[in-house]
């Protein structure tokens, strides 16, 4: 660690976007201005920062913020920078402007960027950890999970009341590529009778048996979980083994596909809280002389990971949860 002069820093919010992502943006910016230091926001993540798309942020340019999703920076995903040419152009932009330490706000894929601006180019890069996946080592949560948690939930328990009246069978998909972080908390929190998730090998026969045992022997509605990950092909993957299959030929059955309202909405108390206290972190730990790290909570505290463990190790997911599934449902 060598402790470097900062005069101007550039944050920029890059990959999925996730609500919380302009109460963290806030307080980099806030936190930067108050240690006299220039700031530019870089529009739309790598594309932005290839194009020279900054502008100039004060106070104000972050005010009434805290509460909304989504990003007033926007984000974007950019196949130029994941060339050697589009990160040299995008470093010259940032040069120009006088820019000589970076925060990133995003997920993996934004870090194993962050990365490369640094080892290839020099800049200080800290990362903050914003994606509704929560699927990042390094932090217990990230930036924007707790929302789309919660967003899940609500819509769950709205099916149910349908499912419940009608005695129908749903297949509720939750978002998760790779990670049932999602999928099985608002599995547990909505009371979910079964919950598939990418970590575990989900079994077709075992999901058919389980949905009949419950939906004839004990004639009730059932909401099954599923992430979109999910190697049987998310909701539609399961609905269409289950219309081929004579046995479930009596049971009514619907998916319904929370898809991108999970993305969106006002943050969650829990999540501007993390924001706010990770943007701050970022920027201190800048001015601390780190560099290629992203910034955690960790058991209440905050902790600097190095980014290239963050992207290199997988984050497990709570095993004795998905036992709890089997006794509560
Ligand atoms: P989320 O988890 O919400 O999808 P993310 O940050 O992982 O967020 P990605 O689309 O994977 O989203 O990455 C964001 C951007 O980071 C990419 O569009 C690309 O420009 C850059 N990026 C990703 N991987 C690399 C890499 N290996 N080298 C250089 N740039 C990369």
């Amino acid at each position: 660690m060598t402790m470097q002069e900062i005069d101007c820093l550039g944050v920029y919010t890059s990959g999925g976007d996730a609500p919380g992502m302009n109460a963290c943006l806030r307080a980099v910016v806030r936190t930067a201005l108050a240690n006299d230091l220039e700031v530019m926001g870089i529009r739309r993540g790598y594309e932005g920062m290839i194009e020279g798309d900054f502008v100039e942020m004060e106070r104000r340019s972050v005010s009434n913020i805290v509460q909304s999703g989504g990003t007033i920076l926007k984000s974007a995903r950019s196949e130029a920078f994941r060339t050697e040419e589009g990160r040299q152009q995008a470093a010259a932009h940032l040069r120009e402007n006088g820019i000589d330490a970076l925060v990133a706000i995003g997920g993996d894929g934004t870090f194993r960027g962050a990365s490369k601006l640094y080892d290839e180019h020099g800049f200080a890069v800290v990362g903050c950890p914003g994606t509704i996946d929560n699927d990042l080592y390094g932090t217990d949560q990230t930036i924007g999970y707790d929302t789309a948690l919660n967003t899940a939930i609500d819509n769950i328990d709205r099916i149910r009341d349908t499912a419940d009246a009608h005695n129908r069978l749903f297949l509720v998909e939750v978002m998760g590529r790779d990670a049932g972080f999602i999928a099985l908390n608002c599995g547990i929190g909505g009371g979910a009778e079964l919950i598939l998730i990418p970590e575990t090998i989900t079994e077709m026969g075992m999901v058919k048996e389980r949905i009949l045992s419950l939906m004839t022997a004990q004639r009730r509605s059932t909401i099954v979980v599923v992430a979109e990950g999910d190697e049987l092909g998310g909701a539609q993957g399961i609905e269409r083994a289950l219309r081929d299959d004579d046995a479930f030929s009596d049971i009514e059955l619907r998916s319904a596909i929370l898809g991108h309202t999970q993305r969106g909405g006002a943050p969650t108390a829990s999540d501007r809280v993390l924001a706010s206290r990770l943007g701050v972190g970022a920027v201190e730990s800048l001015l601390d002389g780190h560099a290629d790290v992203m910034v955690g909570l960790t058991n209440g505290e905050l902790k600097l990971t190095p980014l290239r463990n963050v992207y290199g190790r997988r984050k497990s997911i709570d095993y004795d949860l998905l036992k709890l599934t089997q006794i509560l449902s």
